[in-house]
């Protein structure tokens, strides 16, 4: 389906300063439904930092965020709910298999059907290897397992921070043909990534951010 009108995620003024450094300055920025939205810029522009706080784990000084219409200033827990997100490199129990880590984030999610967990495997290319431990994964396959972690609640929103990160030219390919399946089956996806390249192939938006603020 084409991107709709619907915002998913809108953010205004958000700003952050580590003491007398603003590190986001105050970025406006709005992801509409069905759409993948490139966020780009060199180590240091303040791509995470915007994330960790849209997720509420860092604390603005200033702005505004809705999550599918909802001001997280209201509280988090219900628009958290219906995002889904990897930041970075995910972290799994090495010596449980990729499924039973994934059974572990259904349990402590609640509410996943039965099903789910054989499906998200399904569309991260993982059937066959859900067996095997964690440990024994390539880099490439940790962060499928990753991102099948974070769409186990069918997510409205998925946000991927530098997804490619450590990976080799055969893992990025693995990922960014995920990222595209998923685009193509509807998801809405945020692709935090300092790599032109990628961002180029995948996103149908993109905003260049440097020093903390858009420039492009
Ligand atoms: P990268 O691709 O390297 O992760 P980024 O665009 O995600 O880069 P951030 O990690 O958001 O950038 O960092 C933006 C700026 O904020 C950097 O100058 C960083 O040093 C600074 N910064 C981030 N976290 C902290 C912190 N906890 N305390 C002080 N400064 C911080």
């Amino acid at each position: 389906a084409p991107p709709s009108s619907e915002i998913v995620l809108r953010v205004s003024g958000l700003t952050k300063k580590y003491g007398k450094r603003t590190v986001v300055d105050g970025l406006d920025l709005a992801v509409r439904r069905g759409e993948v939205f490139g966020f780009l810029g060199p180590n240091g522009a303040g791509k995470t930092t915007a994330i960790a706080m849209i997720l509420g784990l860092v604390a603005s000084h200033a702005g505004r965020i809705e999550i599918l219409g909802h001001d997280v200033a209201q509280g988090y827990g219900p628009p958290l709910r219906r995002v889904g997100a990897i930041v970075e490199t995910p972290a799994y129990y090495p010596y449980l298999s990729g499924r039973d880590n994934l059974r572990l984030i259904a349990l402590a999610r609640g509410g996943i059907p039965a099903g789910r967990i054989a499906d998200v495997l399904a569309m991260v290319g993982l059937r066959g290897r859900e067996r095997d431990r964690f440990s024994s994964y390539s880099l490439g396959m940790k962060q499928r397992l990753g991102i099948a972690g974070a769409l186990l609640h069918e997510p409205e929103l998925l946000i991927l921070d530098e997804p490619s990160n450590g990976l080799d030219p055969a893992g990025m390919v693995e990922i960014r043909e995920l990222i595209l399946r998923l685009a193509r089956e509807g998801q809405t996806i945020v692709l935090c990534s300092h790599l032109l390249a990628e961002v180029q192939q995948v996103c149908d938006r993109v905003m260049i951010l440097a020093g903390g603020r858009a420039v492009a």
